[in-house]
């Protein structure tokens, strides 16, 4: 049954409330559905894939400890097959096992009651090896080299997908040690969390056993089996290793230097060295788009972690880095201290994305990290600065606090989204700054000594850091983390003072609830020294601050607000434009467009501003400008406005790209490839008859001559000629989509693919998503790209609705709940919000609420908003063409 639109906001704000009195962890108190009563100490589970059928058949004993009698065992299983069960030895008759699919759980009904005390449950069983990356799955790929079709396997169970693979007490809080066997072909590598104990040549393969893990939570193991490759390092007592496809590990390179390093700083920044013997980064062709955490054996998809210098672009590589310092800090923030449930995913996602942001910084100032734009979990999500993006989704009817109620499996998996992962990033960074930054990391030292090896709430993080910095920080973060939202400070000039006034900014929410914040802030008279105030409440003045100078709030855009001024302090900022850093250039173009968006100031002020900035080639400043004018363009298609806004937006653009010219120099900065790139597609997309027709020849010089085309440059030359091509050229980028085993190089080749905007060959893209020549975790979003990129949102959406069916078998549990409303996003026509809800109610789970409700919101501000441009664009781009 699904919950109206109405009740379900109802809801949302009640559980917003229960959230707001937590307690530090007690096993006790902690949500879910399993018992307490029972807890498992030690799991011995042995598996042995049948890949002829893709099957598995499985066996555990698993050491319990029993807290108070019970007369049942409650525990997680799905899709398995139970064949046999015993406890203490004693066989359990079969009707005494029952299962139940829908909520997950498997109960054992016991003979006669089981006292407390310790105890052995023995259980026998069969399972299902998947296509798409939840529980065990294989993986069908083409091996660099010999380009022979070759499978393998992996395993992928956040959140709540161990249960998949063996029957488990499969809630965080249930800790306990594992330890897996299992039989492989004799050619294979197999892989799990800890290092090889013993291995023997046994019938049909080999018998792996690993050592036992320390107690963790179930959803942290992982098995990856194949004919794989490595090359390895040290880092004091820790082996580290980077484990891909024969041919392959050589690519491994960059990432293994990297981990090394990421390794040290860590050991360092915790206060508590990496506890296992050995970390394992490994690349996997398929199964998900991103990486996972398990402990000691983290998974990437391939692209996210191998790095070849003679094809991969910068962005590439500043992407693996920026990926391994996320997971590695899980290391310790989710797999040594772990969130005791998912209502405090927060703890794990927000902390390893700050830490992450952090450490890349830290080795690689020149990235720009706290500006680079961020690559999306979700391909169908559009880019933009991590905090911009949390921001705009946290402005809307549908956001929810950092810290909600998750009482299902599939709210669980809808919990990793922007607000869990940037938001929480955010505003970590900027009670790091508040706090300071030596206070904040003797705080995080307290937290994981007094943890380690267990659960927590976010009050046990909050009293670790009030500890170290004697300040309230509980009460500070109240606002943001148990309230949905955000402020936006005014700024007020009047005789000498400054006025600043506090309110919950929305975009498209008319009737907001409105909250109060305690917000950290931060500001100055430009070239002045920094000052900070925490603005406790609805008001607050600044004294002394001279009428005739520019005042900045929100120094280098740290805080996680907006600021709005009134025309004269707007002014003073503009002239002093040339003084500003880019950090803070850039947090006045956010702002201004937020303020655009929200309704609260006309789009000549951004524009405006974009016009008197000063010319630069910085990376950040140029891709806010980018982002804005392809959202707009978007908005335009098929408007009569179209052509001249797309004119007057190159005419923004275009003096960077000539500075920079087409051919990279030597000495430049890294990341001005990555600019340029970012012009050559946006200027592309714009419809810029030189850029077009120049993209075509280097496309036709790199047939002939394949590194005639720097790494930098391939994807958007490709991205542009997919664009434009008529069924010659799609057929001769297929081909090359279709030869190539590298994935870096096969992700572009199909991203210019979806691109293609002749509607025959929108179709024929399409089509590609149903066969198996891309993994399936890539195929299914090709939809999404299409509908994103082709200008045929209506086309993609029609062959998805055909064959909704063959699509979802690709996708992971994480993504089921939003493929189809995420399809939807980019319609601005206010009809799609009512086609979208009703195909919801006869066809999507309730748990695809949330992401419905989220989509229809963007799609009638994407409706209101255009209906806006359309007044008030003419008078700028008239005004403004060059
Ligand atoms: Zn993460």
């Amino acid at each position: 049954m699904r919950v109206p639109f109405v009740a379900f906001l109802v809801l949302f704000l009640i559980k917003s409330l229960v959230a707001a009195v937590e307690k530090p962890f007690n096993f006790n108190e902690t949500p879910g559905k399993l018992p307490k009563e029972v807890v498992p100490t030690e799991y011995a589970i042995r598996i042995v894939p049948n890949l002829d059928n893709f099957t598995f058949a499985g066996s555990e004993t698993v050491k319990l400890n029993v807290r108070s009698p019970v007369h049942q065992l409650v525990l997680n299983g799905l899709e398995l097959k139970i064949e046999a069960a015993s406890v203490d030895g004693k066989e359990l008759p079969l009707p005494a096992i029952k299962t139940y699919n829908e909520k997950e759980l498997l109960t054992l009904a016991l003979p006669s009651e089981l006292p407390a005390g310790d105890h052995a449950l023995t259980l026998r069983f069969t399972g299902k090896i998947n296509q798409q990356g939840q529980g065990l799955f294989y993986m069908r790929y083409q091996e660099h080299g010999s380009g022979a079709r070759k499978v393998m396997l992996g395993t992928q169970f956040e959140a709540t997908d161990a249960r998949r693979f063996f029957p488990c007490w499969d809630e965080p809080a249930f800790r306990a040690r594992f330890q897996l066997t299992v039989v492989v072909p004799e050619n294979w590598l197999a892989v799990s969390n800890m290092p090889i104990e013993s291995e023997q040549k046994i019938a049909g393969g080999k018998e792996v056993r690993f050592a036992p893990t320390p107690p963790m939570s179930s959803y942290l193991n992982v098995f990856v089996a194949g004919e794989l490759d490595f090359i390895e390092s040290r880092v004091g007592p820790t082996q580290i290793r980077v484990i891909a496809t024969k041919g392959k590990a050589e690519l491994g390179r960059y990432a293994l230097e990297a981990s090394a390093e990421i390794l040290k700083y860590y050991n360092d920044y915790f206060g508590v060295p990496y506890p296992l013997p050995k970390l394992d980064q490994i690349a996997i062709p398929g199964g998900f788009g991103g990486a996972m955490e398990n402990w000691g054996g983290i998974t990437y998809y391939e692209s996210r972690l191998l790095f070849d210098p003679k094809s991969s672009s910068a962005e590439t590589k500043q992407n693996i880095y920026g990926v391994l310092a996320h997971e590695m800090a899980h290391m310790w923030f989710g797999d040594l201290v772990t969130m005791a449930w998912w209502d405090n995913l927060w703890l794990n996602e927000g902390f390893a994305s700050w830490m992450g942001s952090k450490c890349t910084a830290h080795f690689n100032p020149q990235w720009e990290v706290w500006l680079a734009r961020d690559l999306p979990r979700d391909p169908t999500r559009r880019t933009g600065i991590a905090k911009e993006a949390a921001m705009e989704g946290d402005a809307r009817s549908t956001t929810h606090a950092i810290q909600q109620r998750v009482a299902t499996e599939a709210e669980a998996n809808s919990a990793f989204d922007d607000i869990t992962y940037k938001k929480g990033q955010s505003f970590l960074r900027m009670l790091e700054s508040f706090l300071g930054e030596d206070v904040f990391r003797d705080g995080i030292r307290r937290y994981i000594t007094a943890h380690k090896y267990s659960n927590t709430t976010t009050a046990d993080l909050w009293s670790a850091l009030s500890d170290a910095s004697k300040k309230s920080v509980a009460e500070i973060a109240a606002g943001w983390t148990e309230e949905p939202g955000f402020p936006v400070v005014t700024v007020k000039r009047e005789a000498g003072k400054v006025r600043l006034t506090q309110e919950r900014f929305t975009v498209n929410f008319k009737s907001a609830p409105p909250l109060l914040w305690q917000i950290p802030l931060t500001y100055s008279v430009v070239g002045e020294t920094p000052a900070t105030l925490l603005m406790m409440d609805k008001m607050a003045v600044l004294e002394n601050i001279p009428t005739d100078r520019a005042l900045k709030l929100n120094l280098n855009g740290a805080g996680n607000y907006r600021v709005e001024y009134d025309d004269q302090s707007w002014e003073l900022l503009i002239e002093a434009l040339p003084k500003l850093g880019v950090e803070d250039r850039v947090n006045l173009m956010s702002d201004a467009w937020a303020l655009v968006q929200a309704g609260r100031a006309p789009v000549s002020l951004y524009f405006g501003l974009v016009e008197k900035l000063p010319a630069s080639t910085d990376l950040a400043e140029r891709e806010q400008i980018i982002n804005v004018l392809d959202f707009v363009n978007g908005l335009l298609v098929g408007s009569s406005e179209l052509e001249k806004f797309q004119r007057y937006a190159r005419s923004l653009l275009r003096p960077t790209f000539v500075t920079l010219g087409w051919q990279p120099k030597p000495d430049e900065p890294p990341n001005a490839g990555r600019l340029r790139a970012s012009l050559i597609g946006a200027l592309g997309h714009l419809n810029d008859p030189e850029i077009i027709a120049s993209c075509r020849e280097r496309f036709q010089k790199y047939l002939a001559h394949p590194t005639s085309l720097p790494p930098d440059l391939r994807a958007p030359v490709l991205a542009v000629v997919g664009r434009y091509a008529d069924e010659k050229t799609w057929n001769k980028l297929h081909e090359l989509g279709l030869k190539t085993t590298s994935i870096e190089d096969q992700q572009n080749y199909y991203n210019a693919l979806a691109g293609a905007s002749d509607a025959k060959l929108v179709k024929k893209t399409l089509a590609i998503a149903l066969t198996d020549e891309l993994p399936t975790s890539r195929a299914v979003f090709l939809v999404s790209r299409v509908a994103r990129d082709s200008g045929h949102p209506d086309i993609a959406w029609e062959f998805a609705k055909a064959n909704m069916k063959a699509l979802l078998a690709k996708v992971d549990a994480a993504g089921a709940n939003r493929y189809a409303p995420s399809l939807f996003t980019f319609f601005s026509d206010g009809s799609r919000a009512d086609e979208l809800k009703k195909y919801a109610e006869k066809n999507l789970a309730q748990a695809s609420a949330p992401e419905v409700a989220r989509v229809v919101d963007e799609i009638q501000f994407r409706a209101e908003f255009r209906d806006r441009l359309a007044s008030q664009l003419p008078a700028l781009i008239h005004s403004g063409a060059k």
